[in-house]
């Protein structure tokens, strides 16, 4: 695993098949100490957060799995555990410089029980640029069996200086796959192959005619997006819309997707911020 490196798109249907990547990624030998788990389903990363903590400290897990039952799995899950910390998000606040000074110094001290510390901080684009910049080095350098596991639902909030220094896990929806229909499918499909030959992206968004219709088709992106990657992966061939854009490319875009779906879920003109979406990511694909 490269260093500042991108894990790409994980989980064919959701939690499950995240976390037992990203257990197989903390079985192997090098562990980056920052990981960036980012995806619209908050609760979702925030529990695969407290798996990892669990995975990192349970008393009887095996390679894939904790197991839930020990001191150390029950402290966890009861956000007791002296060396896991949890940074919950309590209101949309901005993170203050203060809150990241507090984080700094819990995770300077010694482990109590070690041999791991472990902090979550959740919806971590609340961070504002003096807290950020006063991060970056305790990112980069935790320390010793010292661990970071940042969750947003908006990726393209995050600032960059903070998302390169970490290692990102993307998270889709639970059961996304399965709720789209074929002919949904191909529709949107063809519509996106026409419109952005021809750049006439409002001709797409005009069709959306409801908020439900806009997330659906930003669901189909990103299923279109992480099965090319899926493929690439396991080098499969396969003649999938996205299949001539590079995995890189394609996790920057699926970020976009997943960005703007947590905006579209609090924001009501979907068709302008949509247009903008495809105008900047999806022209000539
Ligand atoms: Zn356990």
């Amino acid at each position: 695993m490269e260093k500042n490196g991108k894990i790409g798109a994980l989980g064919a249907t959701g939690c499950s098949q995240v976390q037992e990547r990203l257990f197989r990624y903390l079985s192997s030998q090098r562990i980056h100490p920052a990981l960036l788990f980012l995806g619209p389903d908050k609760e979702v990363k925030f529990q695969v957060a407290k798996g990892m903590a669990k995975f990192f400290f349970c008393l009887k897990k095996n390679k894939t799995a904790f197991c839930n039952t020990c001191n150390n799995c029950q402290r966890i899950e009861r956000e007791i555990h002296p060396d896991v910390y949890f940074f919950k998000e309590e209101s949309e606040e901005a993170l203050k410089i203060e809150t990241v000074r507090e984080v700094i110094g819990q995770m300077r001290v010694s482990p109590i029980e070690g041999p791991y510390k472990i902090c979550v901080i959740e919806e971590a684009h609340r961070m504002n640029a003096a807290a950020a910049n006063a991060f970056l080095k305790t990112l980069e350098e935790p320390g010793e069996g010292r661990y970071f596991v940042l969750t947003t639902t908006q990726p393209g909030s995050i600032l960059p200086t903070v998302s390169s220094r970490c290692i990102e896990f993307v998270f889709r929806p639970e059961n996304e796959g399965l709720t789209l229909a074929e002919d949904t499918r191909k529709k949107y499909s063809d519509l996106l192959k026409e419109v952005s030959k021809t750049r006439n992206f409002s001709q797409l968004t005009a069709s959306l005619e409801e908020k439900e219709e806009a997330l659906q088709f930003l669901q189909f992106l990103q299923s279109e997006i992480h099965n090319s990657l899926i493929a690439k992966e396991a080098k499969k061939e396969r003649s999938g819309l996205f299949d001539n854009i590079s995995s890189h490319e394609l996790t920057f875009k699926f970020e976009a997707v997943v960005t703007l779906e947590g905006q579209l879920r609090s924001n009501a003109n979907y068709g302008l911020m949509i247009e903008s979406l495809l105008r900047n990511h999806f022209s000539g694909v």
